[in-house]
Parts: structure tokens; sequence; C-alpha cells
């Protein structure tokens, strides 16, 4: 499966595929005029000038696969580095992209294709994806989304409240506003926005021929109502995930009597089966070992929580936001979906550790693929707000203008490389001196000279990097994965 063990010194440290990046000034005049990264000039030569270690250098150099597109843009099969940095040096592609690298040949080649299956965690905050093949998988990456839509929208609703009662008199209006059927809010509507654009991203890099996304952690339909239907708790594996799940959920993942978390937790019998209680989910619950072994022969009520009795026999509340957005994304790209306890289901089994990408493999129906050794980490920034003027007022009640766009060729979010650091310009300032931090918003550099830093492209809404699949540590991977 997977080369943990070697890539686990690489802990934290970012590698880019080859040092894909050129010695001269050149992708800066590339780049300067659009932000597309189109038919950059490239310096074959530098490619394996790398300044990583070796071990990390030749892993990534070897398994780093590089996507490539034919003559008229449509996506092939990815290719080795090796035989990329061949085709480049002949001349017969050009580079399109760097991260991911991707190259165009420049000669009329049909290419074979093979199925390709996207799987998509689709997430809250951070959404997985990884292609497969029958044989293997082509890319595998998180990508974090921004979460600060609602505040960003409030603070401009107060700007223009405030501007609007400085202005003079306005007759009151109302009846303006509707809103349409199917309408979400702003943060959701992103939410949804953001998986589509980076499937549409990964479908002009991989002849992308299924794409499989995770509604909902269990089947809600299936699950509708359970106590009062008389779903029982049933021994298949996969049907006994199923109510578990559903348990877990209702009761948020912890001890319903003692309210511990992160602790192995067992279905428990409200009424204990000697006791005539039944397998039905409203005379279920979660409890941890010692509550349950405490509680022995009594029922809930007798044990000192009537509360707990009352709730099972309530159905779980209206699902969570985010299955909305999921539904919504499989109508919307009329893919096929699964469920996360089938997720989760398969992946224990796999025995992969809990991580955003691992349960993607799983979704797109990972098995025992090749796994690629490497992720790609992405966020989504914004390089620019709307506002044309600062909010606050100068001193003698002028006006600031609000930013720059760009200061010696360089924007806001650029990805530079400073000496033989990869980093991302975080503060853009007129002097010429920027913040530089990494992926996470580490410092780099406070205040570095722009004559000090190469452009290596630029960001279109998200900063990326790639990085050797470190074993990812479980998210709060309490001992139920033991289940
Ligand atoms: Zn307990």
């Amino acid at each position: 499966m997977r080369k943990e063990g070697k890539n686990t010194q690489q802990l934290g440290r970012s590698i880019t595929p080859w040092s894909a990046v050129p010695a001269s000034g050149s992708v800066v005049e590339g780049l300067k005029d659009s932000e597309r990264v189109g038919a950059v000039s490239f310096d074959v030569k530098t490619l394996s000038n790398n300044s990583e270690e070796h071990i990390t250098r030749e892993q990534v150099e070897h398994s780093v696969l590089v996507f490539v597109l034919n003559k008229h843009g449509k996506p092939l099969m990815p290719c080795t580095a090796g035989k990329a940095r061949r085709l480049l040096k002949q001349g017969k592609a050009k580079v399109v992209n760097m991260t991911p690298f991707s190259i165009q040949l420049l000669y009329g080649s049909s290419g074979y294709k093979q199925d390709v299956t996207l799987g998509i965690d689709a997430g809250y905050k951070t959404v997985g994806y990884s292609a497969v093949t029958a044989g293997r998988e082509l890319i595998a990456g998180e990508l974090e989304l921004r979460t600060d839509i609602k505040r960003l929208l409030e603070k401009r609703r107060t700007y223009r409240r405030d501007r609007r009662n400085r202005k003079w008199y306005r007759k009151p209006r109302f009846g303006n506003r509707g809103r349409k059927d199917g309408w979400l809010a702003p943060s959701l509507e992103h939410k949804l926005r953001s998986h589509i654009k980076l499937i549409e991203r990964l479908k002009q890099i991989l002849p992308i021929s299924r794409v499989i996304v995770e509604v909902a952690s269990f089947d809600t339909q299936k699950m509708q109502r359970p106590e009062i239907s008389g779903v029982e708790y049933q021994q298949g594996e996969l049907q006994g995930y199923e109510v578990r799940e559903y348990l877990l959920e209702k009761w948020q993942r912890k001890c319903a009597y003692c309210g511990k978390k992160n602790v192995p937790l067992e279905v428990e019998h409200i009424v204990p089966k000697s006791r005539g209680g039944s397998d039905r989910v409203s005379n279920l619950t979660i409890a941890c070992h010692e509550c349950n072994q405490k509680k022995g022969d009594l029922t809930a009520e007798e044990f000192g929580f009537p509360k707990v009795q009352r709730q099972a026999g309530q159905p779980l509340k209206a699902a969570a936001f985010m299955n909305i957005i999921r539904w919504k994304l499989v109508n919307m790209l009329g893919c096929n979906w699964t469920y996360g306890s089938i997720t989760k289901y398969r992946r224990t089994k796999l025995g992969l550790e809990k991580s955003h990408v691992n349960d993607a493999f799983v979704i797109a129906g990972g098995t025992n693929q090749e796994r690629t050794g490497y992720i790609y980490m992405g966020k989504q920034v914004r390089r620019q707000n709307r506002s044309l003027y600062k909010a606050n007022l100068l001193k003698g009640g002028r006006r600031k203008r609000n930013t720059v766009k760009e200061v010696k060729g360089f924007r806001r979010f650029d990805k530079v490389l400073f000496g033989k650091v990869r980093c991302f310009i975080f503060g853009l300032r007129t002097r010429g001196y920027f913040d530089l931090r990494d992926l996470e918003g580490n410092k780099i550099g406070g205040d570095v000279s722009y004559k000090k830093l190469r452009l290596i492209e630029r960001s279109r809404g998200m900063i990326q990097e790639v990085r050797s699949a470190i074993p990812l540590r479980p998210e709060g991977r309490s001992l139920l994965a033991q289940f």
C-alpha cells in the first residue's frame, strides 16, 4: 500500500514536483499580464537541480505524476516525470500549469485513456479528493475552504447601513427582496460552488469518467424514523454499521449517561434485553463501557436517566446543512453517491487512517491500488476585497485607496521562490518588501525585498503545494474505529 515508513521523516516538509522552478525570471514575465499560466518558458536543465534532500527528491521525482493534455487541450492519462522531462526537452510539449504540474503536447497524439473515478469527500471545511484507475491512484489532495463568507457579508452590511444613515432622507422601501427556490445561504452556496469548481479543475487535467460523492454519514432514506418504523439492530456487518452510525449521530458521539467523548462507545439497550427490551432503535443508545457495566440490569429510568429514555424514542433532528449541499452537488453534477457509513466500513477494513484523502480514496472505490505517496494540499484564498477605499477615514476626512493589486510584478498569494524555500506572499506592500509565509501561514520572512524573490505561479483562488503523504494525524479518531 503506502510507503509510509520512508516518508515519515519528511514530516511537514514541502515538496514541489522536481523543482519545477525555472532559473531565469522568465516565468515572471510570462505571467505578468494574465494569471493564466499559459505557455510558460521553461528551462528544462534546472529540473533536476533540486534543493531538497536526495531521498525526498528521488522519491518525489520518481513518483510525481505529470498531467498531460493533448494538442487540443483535452486531458490524457498522466505520465511520469521522466517522460515529461524528455518531451519538454525535445520540444514536444509545453508547460501549462505548475501545481499540479501539467504539460500540453504540441503534436497530435490520440493517447489512450483508462477509466478514472474521482472520489469526493465533501466537507464543511475541508474537501478531500482522490482519483483512481483500476491499478493506481492518480491524484490525491485536500482543499481547505474559506470560512469567512458570513463574517465578511455582515461586515459589508454594517458599512452600508452606516453609510446610508449618514446620507439624506430616504423613503422607506420594502418588498424589494426575494429569494428564489433552492436559495442557499451565501456561505453554503460558496461551499457548493467550491466543490463544483474543484471537480471541474480536476476534469481539466484528468480524463475523469465517473465522480462519486459521499452524501451523508448514513442513509437517511433507509433510516427514516427508524424509531417508529421499528428498525432493529441487525447483525449483518454493514447494517450493524449503519444503525451504529445513526446512534452515534443521534447521541452526538458521546456516552448518553456520563457524556464522555473519545472513549470506546458501545450500543446499549435502554430496557435491557434480559428484561424483554427489544433490539429496536428506539430502545438503543450509546454508552461507554463503564456506564454500560454499571447500569447492568437496570433500565435507563431506574439508573437515574429518565431523559435518555424519552430521547431514545425521538427521531434524529433534521440532517445537517452539509447534507443538503452534498445532495445538491450530486443533483447538479448528476454523479454517483455513497454513504459515510460505507466509507468508514471499507476504510477500516483496508486498515487506513481516517483522513480526507483516505476517505476520498475509498469513496472513489479504492482498494489495493498503488497510492500516489504525495498529497496536494490546497487552501482557498482571496487576493483582494472589493472595497475601493479603506473603511476608516484618514485625518482630515480623506479617504485612502483600499489596496494595491500588484507590486513589482508580484501579487498577493503568489507562490514564490525565496532562496531555496517555496512560499507565498501573504502581505503585499508598495515598498516592495513582502510578508512571506508557508501554506499554513507560518512566517518565512516578514520583510523580504522583491529582488530576492522569483515568481513560481499565481494563486488562482487557491494556494497549493505538494507534500509527501505522511501518515496523516487521525482527526478526532476515538476508539470507535475499533468497532
Ligand atoms: Zn459513560
